[in-house]
């Protein structure tokens, strides 16, 4: 890398180490590390972490947390004076409600805990006894089982690089066959497949190529990356390292959200053993800490984040595999797309396909709100929500309605529980799989309530980059308080949520703004007399 590009890089790193936004701190870390103030500035005002340091505690806001009073833990540490503020997601929706402090994702807090921490941020501590340095979620199966699940989270790790010896017995091409055979689509959302990105890398005229692990999760309802990273270590560096050797890559970066402490620290120790035995050489890994940055799970926001800037979606094409990390080839995907690299390798790509259902492989599914027992599940792609609530011990109350692939796919009502979640299917309904990140509500917190969550999400994280989604972010959050407000009583606030939603969905440059209307567009199809009848938005 050149001097430049080091010290961008370094930027957000440097930030954070002299304490965030505070007055002096981004000329002096401009001056130290040789970039310009204005860029200091506008990077460290950027990533939520950064620009608010004061704030030691962060709540939770987002839907399965409020659902299990995340409010009233905010409202708790306001009233005690500690320093904190909500924040959109921190992927821990399974341990609901979660509260960051410091660095450190608290699960299962509540207002009780708070008020014993008497005013004391440093204090807060977890109800439940979960331990704070290494706490899991619960995941199902709750046995290995190696020969019927691609991620098999309770399997023991192994760190003699099985699969790494394998792709290297059969080499580059075979490994990419394998991946085009078994069907493999990407983890994170799209569904794109994963071996035409493979290909597409491999082919660049460009020798200098990347790889990078998109470990930034973020989406409400989601937190499976989470579980993988601290529990199969090693199938995400083999994943990485196979990716790396088929596409012809020799540096390898890896973008974890900075809240995830404990991964963090996981992932270092089994690079570490990995490279005792030997078994990364020729390889650069490099470790990146977001800053706080939802947007940031996006592929090419990522990309910019990772190079020192804000982290701002670029327009596509061109796409990474041409032009992506310092503008070179680059392969990005998903935490759970890698990790399934290694069982592809090892046992072919005809058994992962005869993983799933319709679609190819098992998937992680995330479930959380109204089950009993809410957590990560990997099961064959396709199953139905009610098979999934089965595994998780079932409902809680009545099913009234359910978001199936976090917060960018919106609200399907209970007459949908028979449908297949996997991504035709649920693109066929008008919404997404997403990263499956299932949310379930009963009719005790109100549908209407939940969309405002949402679209108070979307409204937060949407980077401002381009004006319909900047704009069209509050309009709908506006227009539903509006409507919902007894005070305003606006019954024609929703007048022209459907012109909005058409143009965020047009002019949008990326996934954030044409998926944000769907919590209110999805929700006034399949639960219209939430908001007044058909006629309030006509
Ligand atoms: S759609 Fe929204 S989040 Fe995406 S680039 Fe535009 S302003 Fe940013």
């Amino acid at each position: 890398m050149t001097d430049e590009r080091d010290a961008k890089h370094a930027l957000p790193r440097a930030l954070q180490q002299a304490g965030g936004m505070r007055e002096g701190v981004p000329r002096r870390v401009a001056e130290e590390i040789g970039v310009p103030e204005a860029h200091a500035h506008g990077v460290g005002t950027f990533f939520h972490m950064l620009a608010r340091p004061e704030a030691r505690l962060r709540v939770c806001t987002g839907l399965s947390c409020r659902m299990a009073g995340g409010d009233r833990v905010l409202k708790a540490a306001q009233e005690a004076g500690m320093p904190v503020e909500g924040v959109s997601c921190l992927a821990g929706c399974d341990v609901a409600p979660a509260v960051l402090r410091e660095r450190r994702v608290l699960p299962d807090v509540r207002a009780q805990d708070v008020e014993e921490a008497k005013g004391d941020w440093q204090a807060l501590m977890s109800r439940g006894g979960l331990s704070e340095e290494s706490w899991c979620g619960h995941v199902w199966p709750e046995r290995p089982d190696a020969e019927g699940l691609a991620l098999d989270l309770h399997g023991a790790i192994d760190l003699d690089g099985t699969a790494l010896r394998r792709a290297e017995e059969i080499g580059p091409e075979r490994v990419i066959a394998a991946i085009e055979e078994s069907g493999l689509q990407g983890r994170g959302g799209a569904g794109f497949p994963a071996h035409i990105k493979w290909k597409g890398v491999r082919s660049q005229a460009e020798t200098r190529r990347y790889v990078v692990l998109n470990a930034d999760e973020g989406e409400p309802g989601t937190f499976k990356d989470r579980e993988l990273l601290v529990r199969r270590p090693d199938r995400v560096i083999e994943g990485l390292v196979i990716a790396a050797r088929a596409v012809g890559a020799e540096a390898i970066w890896l973008y974890l959200r900075g809240e995830f402490e404990v991964p963090w620290r996981v992932l270092e120790e089994t690079l570490e053993a990995f490279r005792g035995a030997g078994l990364l050489d020729g390889l650069e890994f490099h470790l990146h800490a977001g800053q706080g940055a939802y947007i940031c799970g996006e592929e090419t926001a990522l990309l910019e984040a990772l190079e020192g800037k804000r982290g701002m979606p670029r327009h596509k094409p061109p796409f990474p595999t041409e032009v992506g990390l310092w503008g070179k080839p680059t392969l990005i995907h998903n935490v759970e797309t890698i990790a399934c690299v290694p069982g592809i390798v090892m046992r072919g790509g005809a058994w992962f396909r005869g993983l799933g259902r319709e679609e190819p492989g098992s998937k992680l599914y995330c479930v959380s709100g109204h089950v009993a027992r809410p957590g990560t599940y990997e099961l064959p792609l396709g199953v139905t929500l009610d098979e999934l609530v089965e595994k998780a011990g079932g409902y809680v109350g009545e099913l009234f309605a359910f978001s199936p692939g976090g917060a960018s796919s919106g609200f399907l009502p209970a007459s949908e529980r028979g449908r297949p979640l996997d991504f035709k299917s649920l693109s066929e309904a008008g919404t997404m799989l997403g990263s499956a990140g299932v949310v379930v509500l009963n009719d005790s917190y109100p549908l209407r309530e939940a969309v405002l969550d949402q679209l108070r999400f979307f409204e937060a994280e949407s980077c401002g980059q381009c004006a319909p989604c900047r704009i069209g972010t509050y309009f709908l959050r506006d227009a539903l308080e509006r409507r919902l407000s007894a005070e305003a009583n606006q019954t024609d606030a929703l007048r022209n949520v459907s012109e909005a939603s058409w143009q965020m969905n047009e002019g949008s440059i990326c996934g954030l703004g044409q998926a944000a209307p769907l919590p209110l567009t999805s929700a006034l199809k399949h639960f219209p007399e939430e908001f007044g009848g058909p006629e309030a938005a006509s």
